[in-house]
């Protein structure tokens, strides 16, 4: 079989991964289309202070698919970065974050908001990444200081010396870094006194437990004390509950992201949270 379909493309003797196979270029096929025809809604997800006052959101970006509806990040990222489609993907999530920062900055109530967006590897290791941002940036007229890039500590694995670089850069234009999924990755504690970071994010798994299982409690514990003495802030991601966010309040986290807060919503029913609580305060 494998030979008798000639042409370029693969063929297997099992009927299952061959279904796997041609799913995985039929999925390719549509990203690819979505991509040019901009078929992706941003959604919005609050940080809040220990006030409960919201400072920031984290733009999650969706797939608006035609027949299977809004599509989870999980389902396309990994294909897009394979494919190289994160990166005119990612300039779409980037351009329009800052086009969202620039006209909240007339918006009384959203003008102080930083607004966090993840950048994959793939993108920060491109040649071009630091003219691609700051283009976006000059033609969106955003206030670089309101932009934080989330980079995850896979992207340490490569040069490490070209990302500081990078992050050096970008940093003396204002833009800040926070390191997503803090605790899951492999940076060392060398290179995380290098970095020009202005956070570090808890990653969700040692908060699910943390009232519960020690160890979390621990690793929670030494994070903020690591970020705090490197004068960085310090926020804690999913957090679903109030007993989790009072418990994080006593270890002394003071920044949380979650869904006790709110879920990702899309932009008007963020604003109108965003609002809400102004009014009610
Ligand atoms: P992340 O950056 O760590 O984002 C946090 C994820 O946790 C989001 O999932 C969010 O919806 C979810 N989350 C937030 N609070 C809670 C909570 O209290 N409980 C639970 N169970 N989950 C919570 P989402 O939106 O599905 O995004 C998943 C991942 O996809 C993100 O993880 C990020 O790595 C990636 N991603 C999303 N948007 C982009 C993007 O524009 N570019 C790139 N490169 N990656 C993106
Ligand atoms: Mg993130
Ligand atoms: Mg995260
Ligand atoms: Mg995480």
């Amino acid at each position: 079989q494998a030979k008798a379909a000639g042409r370029n493309t693969l063929r297997f003797f099992d009927p299952k991964i061959q279904d796997a196979v041609d799913a995985h270029a039929a999925l390719e096929v549509e990203l690819r289309n979505a991509v040019e025809q901009e078929d992706f809604v941003l959604y919005y997800q609050a940080q809040v202070d220990g006030n409960s006052t919201i400072t920031g959101v984290e733009v999650l970006v969706r797939w608006k698919h035609a027949q299977r509806g809004i599509v989870a990040p999980y389902e396309f990222i990994a294909l897009a970065e394979e494919t190289g489609l994160i990166l005119p993907l990612g300039n779409w999530v980037l351009d329009n974050a800052c086009r969202q920062l620039t006209s909240w900055a007339v918006q009384p109530g959203l003008a102080a908001l930083t607004i966090s967006v993840n950048v994959s590897a793939f993108q920060f290791q491109r040649p071009d990444f630091v003219d691609q941002v700051l283009a976006i940036l000059a033609s969106t007229g955003a206030n670089p200081a309101l932009l934080k890039l989330e980079i995850t500590e896979s992207l340490l694995l490569k040069d490490v010396e070209d990302i500081i670089l990078k992050m050096t850069v970008l940093q003396a234009q204002g833009v800040r870094f926070s390191l997503d999924d803090f605790g899951t990755g492999y940076s060392s504690l060398s290179y995380l006194k290098r970095l020009p970071l202005d956070q570090l994010k808890i990653d969700r798994s040692f908060v699910r437990d943390v009232l519960t299982d020690p160890n979390d409690a621990s690793i929670v514990r030494t994070i903020l004390a690591l970020g705090y003495s490197l004068g960085l802030t310090v926020i804690a991601e999913g957090v679903e509950t109030q007993a989790q966010r009072d418990f994080l309040a006593v270890l002394d986290c003071h920044d949380y992201q979650g869904y006790l807060f709110s879920k990702p919503v899309r932009l008007a029913e963020f604003e109108y949270l965003v609002s809400g609580l102004r009014e009610a305060a």
